[in-house]
């Protein structure tokens, strides 16, 4: 199957879950994640006018996108993976969304980095829904605090929040704690579905769904 062919079908069953949830499709936006996909991948799917990537790591996203994105003035880029202090600077002069804050260290080094380049980034919080020890992320119950601090304290631009539900389980419960979470602190932006869960994601309010395979085929 073509690139282009997984885009036009992924945004297909994504209008459809969007209309039987009673949201407009438009409210849905399709994140491409090109992470450890080939150039000819990548360039397939711009090829095929998709506009909106996720990256979960900053150098691969570096190589991928310093150069491309001269071409693509309308291009949007997400980081979609655990952002280390020591890469802040490179993350906020490449990426336009930043999806992961998930502790006070990183939201004030990147509140310091965005004002010194002049580049207040929309940016998501990740909450740690199934409460997993290796997974990144905010407690549920610890959100609306650290919100406060991001927003009121650290004049952070948050939109949203963001989680990766736990593998093995039903991801229907973590996405409506999102949401919960989300409309309590009035936050628009839900990000959440991925290959395996999206049309799910969708019916339960996701804004932006993160889909790699289901796009580019297995990761190389
Ligand atoms: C890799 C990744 C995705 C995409 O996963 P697929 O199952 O390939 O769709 C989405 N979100 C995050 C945070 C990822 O790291």
């Amino acid at each position: 199957m073509s690139i282009a062919f997984n885009i036009t079908v992924t945004k297909d069953v994504i209008a459809r879950a969007a209309q039987k949830a009673g949201r407009s499709p438009a409210a849905v936006r399709l994140i491409a994640v090109s992470k450890n996909q080939d150039d000819a991948r990548i360039d397939a799917a711009l090829a095929a006018g998709q506009r909106i990537f996720g990256e979960n790591k900053v150098q691969e996203a570096q190589a991928h996108w310093e150069k491309r994105r001269l071409s693509y003035p309308d291009l949007e880029l997400h980081l979609i993976g655990p952002l280390q202090t020591n890469k802040v600077r490179a993350a906020v002069a490449l990426f336009d969304v930043i999806q992961t804050i998930d502790r006070p260290e990183l939201a004030e080094k990147l509140a310091a980095e965005m004002k010194r380049q002049g580049r207040l980034l929309p940016c998501l919080i990740q909450v740690n829904t199934g409460l997993e020890p290796q997974k990144a992320g905010i407690a549920p119950d610890h959100v609306p605090a650290f919100c406060a601090l991001c927003r009121d304290m650290l004049g952070l631009d948050i939109r949203g929040l963001m989680c990766i539900p736990p593998v093995a389980q039903d991801p229907a419960p973590h996405f409506d704690r999102l949401q919960e979470l989300a409309q309590q602190l009035g936050l628009p932006e839900l990000s959440m579905g991925m290959s395996a869960d999206y049309e799910d994601a969708v019916g339960h309010g996701a804004t932006y769904v993160r889909i790699g395979t289901a796009l580019f085929g297995e990761r190389v």
